[in-house]
């Protein structure tokens, strides 16, 4: 194994659940923008040595989910313009159920070093002692009954086809210990450490021993992930240390939680890439809201693209404490998102949330009316409403349109937008102001009748740009159907 770590190399490495959580799309782009502002290398390794729990699509499901946050691998598994599962890299296979013989290779090693050896307990025989460690309180961890077993034995048992499993030889009362760029330095004892299973009955590697033997051979300098695996690092620094290798750095991230202050979960929460993804939120707000789950930028920008995360972030910020996925600032981001976008980009990115067909250009100019109040992409189908059709109108506006100005007003204005071919926002301010000059009414007089005329509304949008986004031939429509009711 080549042990030189002058470029930086880490690896996003998700079992394949069927679905990117939250939490592990922030550990991907954490390791992107790592890899990316030290001109390093980001690997893409699928964990699918778990068998009991394989999902059809999952593959493809991360690589898309990743896809549509921004974050693109160097290196390993990824997907061809025809969405097929591919490898790409030197260390491949990426995909660990791909790479059996190597863990066997590595697992002979360890069992000629005398670091592992097969273990025939079986289930009952091991609860039964953890029940017994438990009710003395002790940390429950296997007795070590198998390493007495003599070659002969061994063999016999494996001829009598009995089941087994490699584990982990670890010495009694040694120190294990490692430096966390978190959490600061980790160390212990190995008295309270099990003997870890490394290759399970049915042939395939724990992830413990996979996750080392693959970033040993993957040549990974810098290890990103979830807090829930510091306890297990001491086994993967001793795995390290019996294969004779450097580990890596490591980098464990605080976990994410809800606002209840537990772990953010699919079951409870939106939790899922898809389900932010469905519910309108722009992939690029929701990447900068997930930057700064657990990590702040000095200064204390908010707001922040790709570009600026890449330069901005500093993995020594990283904060401890769980951090808390607060919606109402992610609402607040989308938001902002939202309004940065042009009226065009807006109208494309709310295309596929649409309930009811509209073109592109009438959707661009009802943007440019209601982006202000958009919180995510679906809330155009709630927006776009009165501009589609005109609501009921209530006694009281009803009221003000029989008034005898605002009938002057609005067959002004039917006389002026008649001479127009198309409308835009500017033009329908022009006519009004044509409308206020012609009649000599102005202020409320001019405005609420032909914001009711139009709407049915006493209150909404820019009046201006809302008349472009009905459009000419529209607002005639609603202008006819007003002056008639009054004949
Ligand atoms: N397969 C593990 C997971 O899905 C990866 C943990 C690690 O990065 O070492 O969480």
């Amino acid at each position: 194994m080549n042990e030189n770590k002058t470029d930086i190399r880490v690896r996003f490495a998700p079992s394949p659940t069927g679905y990117l959580h939250v939490g592990g799309y922030r550990t991907a782009l954490y390791n992107y923008l790592i890899a990316k502002q030290s001109g390093g290398k980001m690997i893409l390794r699928i964990e699918d040595t778990d068998r009991t729990r394989l999902v059809e699509d999952a593959i493809e499901n991360l690589v898309q989910a990743l896809d549509w946050g921004g974050v693109a691998c160097d290196e390993g598994v990824y997907l061809t313009a025809e969405g097929k599962v591919e490898q790409r890299g030197e260390y491949g296979p990426y995909i660990q159920s791909q790479r059996l013989p190597i863990y066997q290779e590595y697992i002979q090693k360890l069992l000629d070093q005398k670091d592992a050896y097969l273990c025939f307990c079986s289930k009952e025989r091991l609860d039964t002692l953890r029940a017994a460690q438990s009710e003395q309180n002790q940390t429950p961890r296997y007795d070590k009954k198998c390493l007495a077993l003599t070659e002969e034995e061994i063999q016999a048992k494996i001829e009598a086809g009995e089941e087994y499993v490699v584990r982990l030889n670890l010495p009694a009362d040694t120190l294990i210990e490692f430096d966390d760029k978190v959490y600061g330095h980790i160390a212990f004892n190995t008295n309270d450490l099990d003997d870890q299973v490394l290759i399970k009955s049915d042939g395939y590697p724990t992830y413990h021993f996979a996750v080392v033997v693959d970033d040993a051979l993957m040549h990974i300098t810098d290890v990103i992930r979830g807090e829930e695996w510091i306890s297990s690092t001491p086994k993967h620094v001793y795995l390290y240390k019996t294969l004779g290798i450097e580990p890596p750095n490591y980098t464990h991230l605080p976990t994410v939680l809800n606002e209840s202050k537990k772990k953010l979960s699919k079951r409870n929460d939106d939790a899922a890439m898809e389900d932010f993804k469905t519910k309108g939120y722009l992939p690029e707000a929701l990447t900068n809201f997930v930057a700064l789950l657990g990590w702040s930028s000095a200064d204390e920008t908010e707001i922040m693209d790709m570009d600026e995360l890449i330069e901005r972030f500093d993995a020594s910020r990283i904060h401890k404490a769980g951090a808390v996925f607060d919606m109402e600032k992610l609402n607040w981001m989308n938001g902002q998102y939202i309004k940065k976008l042009s009226n065009e980009e807006l109208a494309k990115r709310c295309k596929p949330y649409l309930k009811e067909e509209v073109d592109l250009q009438k959707l661009a100019l009802i943007a440019d009316a209601v982006k202000e109040k958009m919180v995510t992409l679906n809330d155009i189908n709630v927006l776009m409403e009165p501009f589609l059709r005109k609501g009921v109108v209530g006694e009281e506006q009803q009221a003000i349109l029989a008034e005898p100005d605002s009938r002057v007003v609005l067959q002004v204005l039917q006389e002026k937008l008649e001479g127009t071919e198309s409308l835009t926002a500017a033009l329908a301010q022009e006519l009004i102001r044509a409308v206020q000059k012609e009649t000599g009414i102005k202020g409320k007089g001019l405005y609420m009748p032909i914001r009711i005329a139009f709407t049915g509304q006493m209150h909404g949008d820019d009046l201006a740009k809302t008349m472009a986004a009905i459009g000419r031939d529209e607002l005639l429509l609603r202008l006819k159907e007003e002056l008639q009711k009054e004949q």
